[in-house]
Parts: structure tokens; C-alpha cells; sequence
């Protein structure tokens, strides 16, 4: 007996924390180094930008940026997984591109792409816009025998830029297991390259002969081994237009991975950018009864991890079931009464666990359904006296502040949301339910304290947000950190 007293935490403890980390995936951390390319050809800070956006939309990779190549060296690479190259310029410090060397043949993973095939690092010189082989010595020896291709300089070019299909050809490579056969991209088709010995390729291309190609097929994807390291090159990339498509999405943030660890877990990705995901929060937004600005649209359109539908009408958003189609509904209606099917349906939609985000103006809706606002919502904006009730008033244009009340700063809806500043409406002589937790505050003497807040109903997930008049306040990052936490919070997706 007392043996077992002493094993079983420690085996509870060894399974608990093999669960542990088969849930929470280590991130992968990846080095962007950029800073230079051959303008006005390469747009290096745009497409960087592009690069990281897809690569942080996924979650899986931490990224850090250096515009400074000659500032890398062997300390600072020994925090990252892999390196990812986004230039084409000066050769850069000895030092620099020997931890670069010792990093990828130690074991370190590199993604290069476009236009890191030509240049000073392969020994090219430029005149006039045209490259020309420069003195034997002049290149990065190593750099072409990492990415595993040359490029001889008259051979240096591309059939006219197009969209063209992308087919993978060996998709038991863990990067292309899994994706369509093939993929469009909408970029320059790079010709002529010479291959190493050693190289494989995953995907190829038909150079069109009409635009200045080949006509033959072109290799553009390939992967190489450099000592330990793993090397996935692609000639694709050109500008963010090029980036925008999905196929680029997947073959950077997997090509990345499969070179950071060997292996592929991301799901594949069906939209530019890493847009809607199959696991979005599926939002229901309702407008009509009140003017908004066109703001309101880039708002939601800033919701990482949101996709939303539009319901024009009540009777466009309401008429079915919203149960298995979305998961909360974004109130930014207004209107003081409800039909009898608009009530059915939100009932059974809060009740089944669905959530509600209202904002604004949405606060003097449904006059005719005290169960919504006393105990949904637990807030009223009265347009005319009810019963005992004198009508609430308003100010626009008004600047204001509106902060956290003390004690709730790490509710999630805060998450990352600090005061606020804003040019918006305020709001005085509102009902508010006992049961309401506020969690953002005003002392501004036109409004009432309470500017956000959680609605009193036990089982239902309600919050309200006052802010939301303006453009100016659609355009404001915390107000749209704020309107994505509420949404994923009543979505039950964070706590
Ligand atoms: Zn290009
Ligand atoms: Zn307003």
C-alpha cells in the first residue's frame, strides 16, 4: 500500500505531462532576414510583411525580423529553428555568412525564394540592369550549394509575369501530402536554372513559349540537404500580389516547418493569406434601423479568427435557425420592436449557447422584450420614457475616455486592451440590470460609468460595447481588440 502511495502521482504526473505536450506544440522560431533587394524589381518590405503575416496566422511559428543582415551571427542563431532569406544585395560580413553556413550544416533549417537565385552571393555583377559572371572569388561559395541551384547569367529570366498551375509532383513529401495536385499562382516562372546534383523537386510548371518562356516544364520547388540541414527553395514569390495566393501560403508555412523539424502538422490552407479558416468563429453581424460608417466593415474585416456573415434585415437574419451556422450574433441594430419570429429565433439561440455581442446603438433595441435587455444584455437606451423610466440622452462628438475597471484588467475581453481614447457618442440615463459586470468604465459626466460590459444572465454569454459611433473608433486597434475578444469570448473559444 504504501508503495503505491508513493508511485501513482509520479505515473499520474508522467501521463499528465505527455497529454501536456502533445497538446501545446513548442513553436517553431524563425528568423526573417531581409534589408536589401535588387529595387525596383523586389520589393523586400512589403513581401517580408506579407511572409510573416502568413507564417503568424497559422500560430505554429514565433518570427523575428532583421533588416541588418551583417548584425546576425552564431549567438543569435542559436535562438531559432529555421531561417528564412528575403534579399538580394551586398555580400554581407564574413561572420554573418559563416553562422549562417555552420547553422544550416549544423542542422538549422533555411526557406529561400525568388530572388535570392541571382546576385552578388552566387558572384554576379550588375551594368546596366543586366547581370554579368564577376571574378571567380567574387561569390558566397556555400549559398549555392545550400539552396542547391545556379543560374548563369545569360540564362537569367522568366517568361512574362502570369497566372499559370503550379503541379506538385511527389506528394508523398510531407509539404505537399495532403494539398489539390496542383495550385495557381500569379508570378514570375523563372527558366534556365541549374539544378544540383541532389536536389529534389516537388513541383514544376509549364514555361509558356507565347510569353517568353521555355515551353518546357520548369522545376520550382525544390528541397536539398545541406550537412544536416534541411533546404526548401522555391522560384515563386515575387511581389505580395504573387504571396496573396493560397498555394504560397502553404508551400511557405509548410516548406518552413518540414525545414524547421522534418515534419508537416499545419492544415492545409484554402484561403489568401490564411483569411477564413474552417475554424473560425462563425459570426452573425446584424445591421439596419441606424446609419453606421463604412468603417464598421474594416473592423470586421480585423477580426483575426472571425468569419462573418451580413444580415441586411431581421427578417434576412432571423427567418431560420441560426444554431449550427454561427456561433454568435453581433447586434448593430436598432429598433424598438421585435417580431415574434426575431424573438423565437434569438431565444433559442442564446439558450443553446450561442453568443451576443452588441454594440452602440444596439442598446435601444426591442422596447417590446424586457426578458432581452433586462437579463440578456442587462442594459436599455430608452428613446421615449417607459413607465417610470425618463428617456436616455446622448452627445456626439464627443472625446472621451474609457478604461478598465480596476480589478478586471485580465478579464479576456481585456485581453490586450488598454485605455481608450475615442471621439464617440456618449450615453446617460440608461437602464442597467444589478446583475451587470462591468468591465470598462467612463467618468465622463455625459455618459453613464458602465461603457462595456458583461450581460447578468447565468447561462447565457452577452457583452456589450457602447463605443462604436465613429469611424475613428472602428480604425482604433483597442476598440478592435476589444470587439474580437468579446466575440471569441461569448463564442466560449477563450476564458
Ligand atoms: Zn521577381
Ligand atoms: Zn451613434
Amino acid at each position: 500500500m504504501k508503495r503505491l502511495t508513493v508511485l501513482l502521482p509520479l505515473i499520474t504526473f508522467l501521463v499528465f505531462g505527455s497529454v501536456l505536450q502533445a497538446q501545446a506544440q513548442e513553436p517553431i522560431r524563425v528568423l526573417i532576414i531581409t534589408g536589401e533587394a535588387d529595387l525596383p524589381w523586389h520589393f523586400w518590405r512589403e513581401t517580408t510583411g506579407a511572409i510573416r503575416k502568413i507564417l503568424d496566422t497559422t500560430g505554429r511559428f514565433e518570427t523575428r525580423l532583421v533588416e541588418e543582415p551583417g548584425t546576425v551571427n552564431a549567438t543569435i542563431l542559436k535562438k531559432f529553428d529555421a531561417v528564412i532569406i528575403n534579399y538580394n544585395g551586398l555580400r554581407w560580413p564574413r561572420e554573418t555568412e559563416e553562422a549562417i553556413t555552420d547553422f544550416v550544416h549544423s542542422g538549422g533549417g533555411l526557406f529561400a525564394f525568388h530572388h535570392s537565385s541571382y546576385g552578388r552571393f552566387f558572384g554576379h555583377e550588375i551594368k546596366d540592369g543586366q547581370w554579368y559572371p564577376g571574378p571567380e572569388d567574387a561569390g558566397w561559395k556555400e549559398f549555392p550549394k545550400m539552396i542547391g541551384a545556379s543560374w548563369k547569367p545569360a540564362n537569367i529570366g522568366h517568361a512574362r509575369r502570369c497566372i499559370f498551375e503550379v503541379d506538385w509532383m511527389n506528394q508523398s513529401h510531407p509539404v505537399a501530402a495532403g494539398l489539390s495536385p496542383s495550385f495557381m499562382a500569379n508570378d514570375e516562372l523563372y527558366h534556365k536554372l541549374d539544378l544540383h546534383e541532389g536536389v529534389e523537386v516537388l513541383a514544376d510548371a509549364m514555361s509558356p513559349a507565347d510569353l517568353g518562356g521555355t515551353g518546357k516544364r520548369e522545376p520550382l520547388i525544390w528541397t536539398n540537404n545541406y550537412g544536416k540541414g534541411r533546404v526548401f527553395y522555391t522560384t515563386l514569390g515575387h511581389d505580395t500580389l504573387a504571396w496573396y495566393e493560397p498555394g504560397m501560403a502553404n508551400l511557405l508555412s509548410r516548406g518552413v516547418e518540414w525545414a524547421a523539424s522534418g515534419k508537416v502538422t499545419l492544415k492545409p490552407i484554402d484561403r489568401g493569406f490564411g483569411g477564413p479558416a474552417k475554424d473560425d468563429v462563425r459570426l452573425l453581424v446584424v445591421t439596419s434601423g441606424h446609419d453606421y460608417p463604412v468603417a464598421f466593415y474594416s473592423m470586421l474585416d480585423s477580426l483575426q479568427g472571425v468569419t462573418w456573415s451580413h444580415g441586411l434585415t431581421h427578417s434576412e437574419a432571423f427567418s431560420q435557425s441560426l444554431q449550427g451556422r454561427f456561433d454568435v450574433v453581433l447586434h448593430h441594430d436598432m429598433h424598438n420592436e421585435t417580431s415574434e419570429q426575431t424573438r423565437q429565433t434569438l431565444k433559442s439561440f442564446v439558450e443553446s449557447g450561442g453568443g451576443v455581442v452588441s454594440l452602440h446603438h444596439a442598446i435601444v433595441n426591442y422596447t417590446d422584450w424586457p426578458w432581452w435587455y433586462e437579463e440578456v444584455i442587462g442594459g436599455k437606451y430608452f428613446e421615449k420614457p417607459l413607465g417610470d423610466h425618463p428617456a436616455s440622452t446622448y452627445q456626439h462628438d464627443v472625446e472621451f475616455s474609457v478604461t478598465p475597471v480596476r480589478g478586471k484588467e485580465r478579464h479576456p475581453v481585456l485581453s490586450g486592451v488598454g485605455p481608450l481614447w475615442v471621439d464617440d457618442e456618449v450615453y446617460k440615463g440608461m437602464l442597467l440590470s444589478p446583475g451587470i459586470e462591468v468591465l470598462m468604465e467612463t467618468k465622463h459626466p455625459g455618459n453613464d460609468p458602465p461603457v462595456v460590459y458583461v450581460g447578468p444572465h447565468p447561462n447565457i454569454r452577452s457583452v456589450y460595447i457602447q463605443l462604436g459611433h465613429s469611424a475613428s473608433t472602428m480604425r482604433n486597434p483597442g476598440f478592435q481588440q476589444l470587439v474580437e475578444n468579446a466575440v471569441k469570448w461569448t463564442a466560449r473559444r477563450i476564458d
